[in-house]
């Protein structure tokens, strides 16, 4: 076949659960424009795929991926855009609970470049994944929520487990400085409860949900610099008490107290900045999301830092 006919055989298998159209059909579409109009044969290839899911009036992710192993093998660190359809070699590290009946199967793949989000979805009846095992997954989405990436199986992904076992990557890095700031939104804060909604909430408001009732959470969104650069670090409840030693229902209480929830944020500043910190944990986004902290020295001039870390 030539490598028009393989992309038309492709694209026709994709669809045919949708449309009724046949690989010379597609085929002299792809040629249309490869030929007349000198499209490079990808984009050929998607602005067909494109108006063939306008004609089927579906998402591409109710689309097949033309079968698996059809795509390229990408390391999970590799990903970094939206909507493409990858295969995948890795381990289920981690299984969470999932928040909402539409999702089967939620939780980390790890592969040597690092780790990554995953999700399945009920309607896509795919057997389960166990956790520590690996598998070769063909056919996966890749998916991006501001800046982070994951992704998600569907029903035409493909489910083999391996005999051998994907050595998981240690991506967590390591970051020595002073704190220097503590950005807004840290302290007590209120989440949203809706169902898979984690957002932080504005004055009561969630940016997807409205007015809601929030839950209580301790974060912290801290800046250090290690003298040559600055890094965002993110704290949850967990590190946060550790940090600073204020539990949630006491940070609850100072609120109470004060009437007034940004005291927490005050009280923690007060605490925190100026001080020198070893901060360990993986990169997420722009962040890091510290899972260790040890307190290194003596408090520095913290306004002297401040002033520096942001004239960079
Ligand atoms: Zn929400």
């Amino acid at each position: 076949m030539t490598d028009l006919r393989t992309h038309a055989a492709e694209i026709a298998e994709q669809f045919s659960d949708h449309l009724d159209v046949s690989t010379d059909e597609v085929e002299e579409r792809l040629e249309r424009l490869v030929s007349e109009y000198r499209v490079p044969v990808e984009e050929a290839r998607r602005s067909v795929v494109n108006s063939y899911l306008d004609e089927a009036g579906i998402d591409r992710d109710e689309l097949g991926g033309g079968g698996a192993g059809g795509n390229e093998q990408t390391l999970l660190n590799d990903i970094d855009q939206d909507e493409q359809w990858v295969d995948v070699r890795a381990k289920v590290v981690d299984l969470w609970e999932p928040r909402s009946d539409s999702i089967s199967q939620v939780g980390l793949l790890g592969d040597e470049s690092g780790r990554m989000k995953f999700v399945a979805f009920t309607t896509s009846e795919l057997p389960e994944l166990e956790e520590g095992k690996s598998y070769a997954l063909g056919n996966v989405v890749t998916d991006e929520y501001q800046g982070n990436f994951s992704v998600k199986l569907n029903r035409t992904t493909s489910i083999t487990e391996l005999d051998e076992e994907i050595e998981v990557g240690d991506d967590s890095t390591d970051v020595e400085g002073a704190l220097v700031d503590i950005q807004s939104g840290s302290g007590l804060i209120k989440r949203c409860p809706e169902e898979d909604c984690t957002r932080v909430l504005q004055n009561g408001r969630c940016s997807e949900h409205g007015n809601v009732e929030g839950e209580f959470d301790l974060r912290i969104k801290a800046v250090l610099d290690d003298g040559d650069e600055v890094h965002e670090v993110i704290f949850n409840r967990e590190m946060t008490e550790e940090l600073t030693g204020i539990e949630l229902d006491e940070a609850k209480q100072m609120a109470m107290d004060a009437l007034d929830t940004t005291i927490v944020e005050e009280e923690m500043r007060g605490d925190l900045v100026g001080y020198y910190y070893r901060v360990t944990g993986p990169t997420f986004g722009r962040y890091v999301l510290a899972n260790e902290v040890e307190r290194l020295s003596d408090p520095t001039d913290a306004e002297e830092l401040l002033v520096k870390a942001r004239s960079m």
